[in-house]
């Protein structure tokens, strides 16, 4: 078998996912000469989590001028019927103080939120393309509202952000190496960063370089640490994306003095199809998820409601959900609506991977779910029907107050009775999406040591990273996350390498 060349890099950047390509791309454009990207898997599934997301970003808008300058393609009739509102950036600083209990490391968040609008700007620049969210709207009256905050997603979804990001890269001159997977990170006498030890095909090499940045993922992937740092159980879960993300970048950083940062025991996971494959399926990619319970009820094998599905907007939910299904009884729950709901469940309930049961009668449909107390259940739906406030307006796009009264567990807001054939009930585990706790970084993407001192030439952008997210998360505050602090890695490794730093 042949020898590999790797070049001599200025610059190394572990991974081909969104932050990775966002890193290797800006190291480029801010003068590293030789930039490479080193990817443990095989090319035609490369793209990390990323490949898997809807494709979903988290930043500001002032109002339609800003969204424009992203969407050129929207066509008058299109602004004349869109309404899009607006998303401040209090408005971002509230929902990552909200989801995060206040956790959040202001440095860190004050970043994400005043950088994400230019680096979406970058973003399409280099030839990235957006379109509306249109799984956040709702048509109301002849005119399509979105909701959440949530204005953009890549054209393409996940598939279309990896292969628009690494055409960039491609036509900047920046290599991608498949199946080559980083085992550690090389230290000079001095204690600089100078470069990274791999394997590929079994063969190991050790790649010289004046800068590395690790942008390989958390520890989604791995059974052992999930349970080691999440806690007993994790180790069952599904993994919605990657299998790749075994936590070698933390290893890596930690095994030479990094410091560890975040909610190393919190991940994001949500409900996800009971039999979905054990890792992301390319095919199906988001697919599996369940998003539209706001709309409906969750019983769990003791045939009861276990939380509040409408204590918030979907997107502010769903992330923590998984794990409270992760926590019942056979990890499992089943989601249950009436035809009032059917019309209005989101596409991702009508793939025919799908783990549903339909009847016309309640007596029948409790039945039918399976591992669930039946009798229990029945009178579960029959309590929670009684107690609807059926005279508060519904409103899907705001938090409507159409909740539940007296019950130990009320449902806030969408509350609808679940009394009108036919039914359907869909069977739900927990996803895990991505892991919270990871690397400390410098607001410039820095990697800290044990003592706060920045490790000369190692940097860190995406899921690595620790300290953003603690709990919960506002959907699209991830990718947005791993593309503003992988435009910073770049710059900063480049300036390094170019001994400017
Ligand atoms: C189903 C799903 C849907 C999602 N939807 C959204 C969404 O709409 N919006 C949003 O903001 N976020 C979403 N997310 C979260 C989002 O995917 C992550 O926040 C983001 O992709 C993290 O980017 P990253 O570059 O850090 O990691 P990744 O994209 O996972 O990239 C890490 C890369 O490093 C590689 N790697 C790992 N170890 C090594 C090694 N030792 N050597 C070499 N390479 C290595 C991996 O193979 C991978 O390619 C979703 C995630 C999933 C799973």
């Amino acid at each position: 078998m042949s020898e590999i060349d790797y070049g001599n890099p200025d610059v190394i950047v572990i991974g081909a996912g969104n932050a990775a390509s966002c890193s290797a791309l800006s190291a480029r454009q801010a003068g590293a000469v030789n930039v490479i990207m080193l990817e443990v898997s095989p090319e035609e599934i490369s793209g990390g989590n990323g490949r898997f997301t809807g494709g979903g970003f988290r930043f500001p808008f002032g109002g339609i001028d800003d969204l424009v300058k992203l969407m050129p393609d929207l066509t008058d009739e299109e602004l004349s019927r869109f309404e899009f509102g607006t998303y401040s950036e209090d408005d971002y600083f509230d929902d990552m103080g909200r989801t995060t209990n206040y956790r959040t490391d202001p440095d860190l968040c004050e970043i994400l939120v005043k950088q994400s609008y230019p680096t979406m700007l970058w973003l399409r620049q280099n030839g990235v393309r957006f379109e509306p969210t249109f799984a956040n709207s709702f048509n109301i009256d002849g005119k399509v509202k979105f909701w959440g905050g949530l204005a953009c997603v890549m054209w393409g979804g996940g598939p279309g952000l990896m292969e628009m990001e690494h055409k960039a890269c491609r036509n900047a001159g920046i290599k991608m190496f498949y199946e080559t997977r980083a085992r550690e990170l090389l230290i000079d006498a001095n204690g600089n960063i100078c470069g990274v030890k791999v394997t590929h095909k079994g063969r190991t090499y050790e790649i010289r370089s004046k800068a590395v940045i690790l942008a390989c993922g958390g520890f989604s992937s791995n059974a052992e640490m999930r349970s080691r740092y999440l806690g007993p159980g994790w180790d069952l879960a599904k993994v919605r994306g990657s299998r790749f993300n075994n936590g070698d970048g933390l290893r890596m950083a930690m095994d030479i003095g990094a410091m560890s940062h975040g909610h190393f025991s919190g991940c994001h996971a949500c409900p996800w199809d009971l039999n979905a494959t054990p890792f992301g399926d390319y095919k199906v990619g988001d697919q599996f998820q369940k998003h539209s319970y706001p709309l409906g009820i969750m019983v769990n094998a003791r045939g009861e409601r276990f939380l509040d599905e409408g204590s918030d907007i979907r997107i502010y939910t769903y992330a923590k959900f998984g794990g409270i299904i992760m926590q019942q009884p056979g990890m499992f729950a089943w989601q249950i609506f009436d035809a009032k709901a059917i019309p209005l469940l989101r596409s991702e309930y009508r793939i025919k991977q799908i783990t549903k049961v339909t009847a016309n009668t309640l007596e029948e449909l409790v039945k039918k779910l399976e591992g669930v107390d039946a009798n229990a259940c029945l009178r579960e739906i029959h309590e929670f029907n009684a107690a609807v406030q059926v005279d508060v307006p519904f409103d899907p796009v705001v938090r409507d107050g159409r909740g539940t009264v007296g019950l130990k567990i009320p449902k806030s807001n969408w509350a609808h009775r679940i009394d009108t054939p036919p039914f359907e009930a869909y069977a739900t585990t927990c996803g895990v999406t991505f892991t919270f706790g990871g690397l400390k970084i410098s607001t410039s993407s820095e990697v800290e040591d044990v003592a706060g001192k920045p490790i000369p030439g190692l940097y860190a952008a995406g899921e690595v990273v620790g300290g953003l997210f603690y709990h919960n998360y506002p959907a699209g505050a991830g990718l947005m996350g791993g593309s503003v602090f992988g435009r910073i890695a770049g710059q900063s490794a480049a300036a390094h390498a170019a001994g400017r730093s």
